[in-house]
């Protein structure tokens, strides 16, 4: 049995007030779910306070990037490893925010997620098509190709200990979800593909769902058999919708 994981991205938003306040009420409306693993990935500016903040409790923190360079002149860059050090346990790898709008490719993902696991964080990586990809029939050569790059750069045994994040790039902050039905049947070829090379790591590896997940829509999500919770961008921003999502993620499990 996989264990759920319902990650919040909360990208370019917030204070450190805001944020302090949005994991404070988190925290207390956290119930006791030792059944589905938790997290938030602040704005990396805000993830020492977080970390701070979430210590002794269930709550994982993680950061929204990394660098593919370990260290030296690279203005700007954070490394997976500074990621560690503060305190994260998770590292998204790969968001299409971050393909589209900043230029990584799939070698540079496959780059990012091999430091992270050296650094010891779990990667969560992000992987998905466009609108135009799937309207052309696209959508798995896609998503396999952005899987077989990471494949070719850390192998199969290593999957077991990283986390895929399926998001459709229709889907993200679209008020657009793919229906239960669209999103199993890529999740179910994500998995059949890792299976070729290695079943029990196809069948452990965790998968999960992202693209306008809200707290209406997320238990008949959950509820098919190979999305294992979910990557959650908007409605991790209120605490109250995230916290329906992490129970809809636990009631899954019934
Ligand atoms: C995301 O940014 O990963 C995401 C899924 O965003 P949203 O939930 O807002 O679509």
């Amino acid at each position: 049995m996989r264990k759920p994981i319902v990650l919040g991205n909360w990208k370019l938003n917030g204070t450190a007030a805001a944020s302090d306040a949005l994991v404070a009420s988190i925290l207390s409306g956290m119930p006791a779910l030792d059944v589905v693993d938790v997290g938030v990935c602040p704005p990396h500016v805000f993830i020492p306070q977080t970390v701070h903040q979430a210590a002794h409790t269930t709550l994982a923190v993680g950061g929204q990037n990394c660098s593919e360079f370990t260290t030296g002149a690279y203005t700007g860059e954070v490394s997976a490893e500074m990621l560690r050090e503060v305190g994260c346990r998770y590292v998204l790898v790969g968001h299409s925010e971050r393909r589209a709008l900043f230029g990584e490719t799939n070698e540079t993902v496959a780059r990012k997620t091999h430091l992270a696991l050296k650094s010891g964080l779990t990667p969560v990586l992000c992987v998905g098509e466009t609108l135009e990809e799937r309207e052309a029939g696209q959508m798995n050569a896609v998503v396999e190709g952005q899987i077989q790059a990471v494949l070719n750069e850390i192998g199969i045994a290593q999957f077991e200990r990283l986390v895929i994040a399926y998001e459709p790039i229709w889907a993200i902050g679209t008020g657009l979800t793919a229906s239960p039905a669209q999103a199993q049947a890529m999740h179910a070829m994500i998995r059949g593909v890792l299976s070729t090379q290695n079943p029990a790591v196809a069948r452990a590896v965790r998968i999960q769902y992202g693209g306008s997940v809200k707290a209406d829509n997320a238990a008949e999500l959950f509820a098919e058999p190979d999305i294992d919770g979910g990557l959650i961008g908007g409605a991790s921003l209120k605490a109250e919708d995230f916290l329906i999502i992490c129970r809809a993620a636990a009631d899954s499990l019934r």
